[in-house]
């Protein structure tokens, strides 16, 4: 298909699937299922595709050794675009500083608390009786109780419901001082979490992640990581056998042909998959409109969180439009205008799948066919670059866990940041292309500088969009790579 008539298939399906999903959520539903048919055709090839395009991309080169040098290349390429992302997202949160909320209700509702502005209380014998029972049955110990309408905070001791809720109030303190006793009534209480409470004991040093990472290289049954879709594994065995292969001479001939025809075939399934992006990226998009509520469900959440969004969207916007094109245009000597037209096939498709891995063979079709990037190239970075390199996931790790930080009132110090860096991009290496990874393995860097785990559900509710954000950026990354390290190889 011609590029640009793609190009307007793609976008009049984008329009049209927002439009769809956005303005009738139940019509977006029912035409999810050709957006999933879409992935599941995605999905369908990428094992194959990785096997075949890195065996025969690395016996094209013909002689092992020089592996080394692309390999040490993609390594370095990869780790020195992720390092500047994360870098791009801690300073801008600290900057911006989302977590900072107007009122002393939203952060306590930020943080998981419970705020009821109209409940009339009476206090005597420091036990505080709501009229009406209103509390979830968790809210005891590990939380304290604050008076909206004074200044005055107390720690639960115990909470008790029958038909009034009473709620036993150990200590009192007004302005961090503490009180004795109080016999007051008014209206309005917010239950907050106490910050030590919510705190994790787990430590989990970088090394255990590092170790985590470095097993997941190796499959303990390959074909149990192919049905899996787990990448990285059946990476590892095709570099084996592609650097074996190579090396095999007469013998291994056969068994190159028949991966280098499985490739070109492969590549003729992905060329059929352009002529369905269209229709899938708009249903994908209807679909997840459509399961968000439509505009009125999404964008109060998209609001109520927008400085946050802001924050990810802002990041990910310099390192794509600003450090990505300086990179392509200085090492990679490329012109970006035309680049990014060629590759847009492939991030739309990141945007409306928020897989990586999904999108895989329109990465490679794009590189190889449009921008020139040599298949041997291609085959050998892109795959690796879809499951460790991800820009985008690394700085949206940052900023979301400074941002928790942030609400729960604590200030990260440059230890912490540091490990915060360190962690958000082994996160991001470990992270698999596929939707939300990066929510998941956020956890570790939660978990490495201390923080509440639970604060993932603050950010719950927008990170399907922000997902197809970071992944649109983690692809635009690893063309870009593609790009640059094709040209140091063949230079
Ligand atoms: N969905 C992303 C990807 O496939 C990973 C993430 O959740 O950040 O690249």
């Amino acid at each position: 298909m011609r590029n640009n008539r793609l190009l307007i298939g793609i976008i009049t399906g984008i329009i049209a699937g927002s439009l769809l999903g956005g303005l009738n959520p139940d019509a977006g539903l029912a035409v999810h299922f050709i957006g999933h048919l879409f992935i599941k055709f995605l999905m369908m090839i990428v094992m194959p595709l990785i096997i075949a395009a890195m065996i025969s991309g690395i016996c094209r080169f013909g002689d092992v050794r020089k592996l080394g040098p692309l390999g040490f290349r993609t390594i370095l390429y990869y780790l020195g675009t992720t390092a500047i992302s994360v870098t791009t997202g801690i300073i801008l949160v600290l900057m911006i500083h989302p977590g900072n909320l107007a009122s002393e209700t939203e952060q306590i509702e930020a943080r998981g608390g419970i705020v009821l502005e109209n409940a009339p209380y009476s206090i005597r014998d420091n036990t505080i009786i709501l009229e009406n029972s209103v509390l979830p049955d968790e809210y005891t110990s590990s939380y304290s109780v604050v008076l909206l309408d004074r200044n005055v905070k107390g720690t639960i001791l115990f909470h008790r419901k029958n038909g009034n809720e009473h709620i036993e109030v150990s200590s009192w303190t007004q302005d961090n001082k503490p009180l004795t006793d109080l016999a007051v009534s008014g209206e309005g209480i917010a239950i907050d979490k106490l910050p030590a409470e919510r705190f994790l004991q787990e430590e989990r040093s970088i090394t255990d992640i590092l170790r985590e990472v470095l097993t997941g290289l190796v499959p303990s049954n390959l074909f149990k990581a192919m049905a899996e879709n787990d990448i990285l594994p059946v990476i590892t065995f095709s570099l084996l056998l592609g650097a074996v292969l190579s090396t095999l001479g007469e013998q291994g001939k056969p068994v190159v042909d028949f991966f280098n025809g499985l490739n070109e075939a492969i590549m003729k399934i992905v060329h059929l998959a352009m002529y369905a992006a269209p229709v899938g990226i708009g249903a994908l998009i209807a679909g997840r409109l459509g399961e968000a509520g439509g505009f009125t469900g999404f964008l109060p959440e998209l609001l109520r969180l927008g400085k946050y969004a802001f924050t990810v969207i802002a990041g990910l916007l310099i390192h794509s439009l600003i450090i990505l094109p300086f990179i392509l245009k200085f090492f990679g000597k490329t012109g970006i205008t035309r680049f990014a037209a060629n590759t847009t096939p492939a991030l739309l498709t990141a945007f409306s799948t928020a897989s990586s891995s999904a999108t895989l063979p329109l990465t490679v079709e794009c590189a190889e066919e449009k921008n020139g990037v040599k298949p041997r190239t291609a085959g050998f970075v892109l795959p690796l670059g879809a499951t460790i390199n991800m820009d985008g996931t690394a700085l949206y790790e940052a900023v979301a866990v400074i941002f928790i930080a942030q609400i729960n009132g604590i200030t990260l110090g440059v230890p912490e940041l540091a490990i915060v860096f360190l962690t958000a991009t082994l996160a991001a290496i470990g992270a698999a292309g596929i939707p939300e990874a990066g929510l998941v393995t956020m956890v570790l860097v939660l978990k490495a500088v201390n923080l509440p785990i639970e604060g993932i559900s603050l950010i719950l509710a927008i990170d399907w969009f922000l997902d197809r954000c970071r992944t649109t950026v983690n692809v635009w990354g690893d063309s870009v790579g593609a790009k640059v390290i094709d040209r140091y190889v063949n230079s």
